[in-house]
């Protein structure tokens, strides 16, 4: 993992629709964002001893070793160029630049696992903040990598929304002794974004395994976590999106088991911070 360096290793990056996250605090659902997508995920190089999440769904993005990302040339067309790994933050200014479209909410963060490149990540936010490229940041994270003391302050200040990945236990993100350390990881992770004022919210990806009993265990640590103003962390449920035949009979959720999920979480989280979330981009062929 490479903490220290300005340089960074990147998959891609373009433009499209926000497609998670629902009504929630921290959402940007159905917002117009340029996706900056990081190369490396340390959950699946077995820091919890696994090797990932079975419906993750940028499996390309998992390696830190990727030597080409691609970029999209212009604003949503979906034609793209390459360059060489790793990327200089001038070239990712340049990449950046040429994509903001006059419909642009945000810039997303995302992986792989951005925090595995943390110096890079911060380096490069702080360079579109000082060429004047304003719009809010937003960060999508697995949650199991806390920043330290310097860094946190860094990033207060340079992002307002965050979307931390809730791992279920069915997602096999870790190994089952494991799993509560994977989660109580994030849930202090949530709690900090929220202490340095980064509007940030839950989302837990749900298969025909997750247990009820689960949910209602991460429920109730979720409600326990409030913004100053009182407000509960959300909690977008999204329902795992799957395309192999094999995949969708085995793990997809029956409408039955999402109710019955969506009530357990309901007994702990005001329904003001409780959503269904989909992956709108999936199902309209999107980037
Ligand atoms: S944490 Fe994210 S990138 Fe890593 S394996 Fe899971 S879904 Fe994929």
């Amino acid at each position: 993992m490479n903490y220290e360096s300005s340089v960074g290793y990147l998959l891609e990056v373009f433009s499209s629709f926000q497609g998670e996250g629902g009504t929630v605090r921290g959402s940007c659902f159905g917002k117009k964002q340029i996706f900056i997508r990081f190369a490396g995920c340390n959950i699946a190089h077995k820091q919890f001893g696994t090797s990932g999440c079975f419906f993750c769904d940028t499996p390309e993005a998992q390696s830190f070793e990727a030597k080409k990302y691609q970029y999209e040339k212009t604003p949503s067309t979906q034609i793209f160029s390459s360059g060489s790994n790793p990327i200089e933050k001038k070239h990712l200014l340049r990449i950046v630049n040429s994509l903001i479209s006059t419909d642009l909410h945000s810039i997303s963060f995302t992986g792989g696992e951005p925090l595995c490149q943390l110096s890079f990540l911060l380096d490069g936010a702080t360079a579109l903040k000082k060429n004047k490229i304003i719009y809010p940041l937003y960060l999508e994270t697995n949650g199991s990598i806390l920043p330290n003391e310097s860094q946190l302050s860094s990033m207060s200040n340079l992002f307002t929304y965050c979307c931390c990945d809730l791992k279920d236990k069915s997602s096999y993100a870790a190994e089952k002794t494991q799993w509560k350390k994977l989660v109580q990881t994030e849930l202090t992770f949530i709690k900090t974004m929220i202490s340095i004022n980064i509007l940030t919210f839950a989302k837990l990806v749900v298969t025909s395994e997750t247990k009820v009993h689960d949910i209602e265990w991460l429920a109730q640590k979720l409600s326990k976590i409030r913004y100053s103003d009182g407000y509960t962390v959300g909690l977008a449920i999204q329902p795992v999106y799957l395309t192999q035949q094999k995949r969708v009979k085995k793990y997809s959720v029956s409408h039955e088991q999402l109710n019955r999920i969506f009530s357990a979480a309901a007994q702990f989280l005001p329904l003001e911070s409780l959503t269904l979330s989909i992956q709108a981009h999936k199902f309209l062929d999107l980037l």
